[in-house]
């Protein structure tokens, strides 16, 4: 956490979540997370993801403070105040085996966010890769912190081929994702699923026809094989850089109902596009913590008027 950040941390902490997410046009809550897990996840390197009990300390957070609602409901938009919609990024098999058993017990509608590549454990994005990477790598006493991006794919694969790692037996042992099978289980269980480009990568690396091949390819997958009501999908990593031709071509095109993006808790000027709140961060312990931090600097932006998201 920066300096800066600490601080805006410690000026919330006294001020009650009612008037901090009080309000006009205040924008619906969505926090988001990837997995729940009490074990050392092989990923763990990507983002600080919580343990089952602070899991369900944050679930009784938001259930005291705000009221789930479903994508559904989201989509219809009418009053929207004081709403959150949770969801989970990248398909991991926790959201199977861990979180969605929680969320059925305490009986809150979520979205799973999925890369149609790495489904059934067929490959596995790069970002995992470079933990996989790293993990052997410390392991060997050598201090590794790979972070390496979609266009450094061929050089992450070399140097598992040169250590010995072979994807496809990993997948086979790991199997970090779910499968397709389990998707519909969570369907059936009243769960949205929806799509996260085909196979993550960085948007701001490709051009806008590619950009547009990751949303169309990916929502003609999760069509074609959960065919949801709402059709939705998550820009992976950021929407920062999307430009508006591709909201446009995605709006004439009705590649999807709804879309959304990861910058925190903001206005948004485009109609069915909403920002989420990433929750797994650095240093941070609770989901009371994170949002009243993110809602005190939403009010300051908004003295400032800086509180509506931009692209560019
Ligand atoms: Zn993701």
């Amino acid at each position: 956490m920066s300096v800066l950040s600490k601080l805006i941390s410690f000026a919330a902490t006294p001020f009650p979540m009612s008037m901090l997410r009080a309000g006009k046009d205040i924008p619906v809550l969505l926090p988001f997370y990837h997995l729940v897990s009490d074990r050392k996840h092989p990923f763990h390197f990507n983002y600080e993801y919580p343990s089952v009990k602070r899991f369900k300390e944050d679930l009784d957070f938001l259930l005291k403070n705000f009221e789930p609602i479903s994508l559904e409901e989201l989509l219809k938009g009418r009053d929207l105040k004081n709403k959150f919609h949770l969801s989970f990024d990248d398909g991991l098999r926790e959201c199977h085996e861990v979180v969605a058993p929680i969320l059925k017990e305490k009986g809150v509608p979520a979205s799973f966010f999925v890369n149609p590549a790495f489904v059934d454990n067929s490959d596995i994005f790069h970002r995992y890769k470079a933990a996989v990477l790293n993990a052997i790598f410390q392991k060997q006493g050598v201090q590794s912190e790979l972070q390496r991006t979609y266009a450094d794919l061929l050089s992450l694969d070399q140097m598992a081929e040169d250590i010995g790692l072979n994807w496809d037996e990993y997948l086979e042992k790991e199997s970090p994702y779910m499968s397709l099978d389990q998707l519909k289980e969570l369907q059936e269980d009243g769960f949205s699923i929806g799509a996260h480009s085909w196979d993550h990568p960085e948007f701001w690396l490709l051009d806008e026809e590619r950009q547009l091949d990751e949303v169309r390819e990916s929502m003609e997958w999760v069509v074609a094989n959960l065919n949801p009501s709402v059709r939705a999908f998550a820009f992976p990593f950021t929407d920062f850089g999307v430009s508006d031709e591709v909201f446009n071509s995605i709006e004439q095109e009705r590649l999807c109902d709804i879309t959304f993006g990861t910058a925190g808790v903001k206005n948004e000027p485009l109609a069915n596009h909403f920002q989420r709140v990433p929750m797994e961060r650095g240093g941070v312990k609770s989901a009371r913590q994170l949002l009243k931090t993110e809602y005190f600097s939403y009010q300051l932006k908004r003295i400032m008027n800086r509180h509506i998201a931009k692209r560019a």
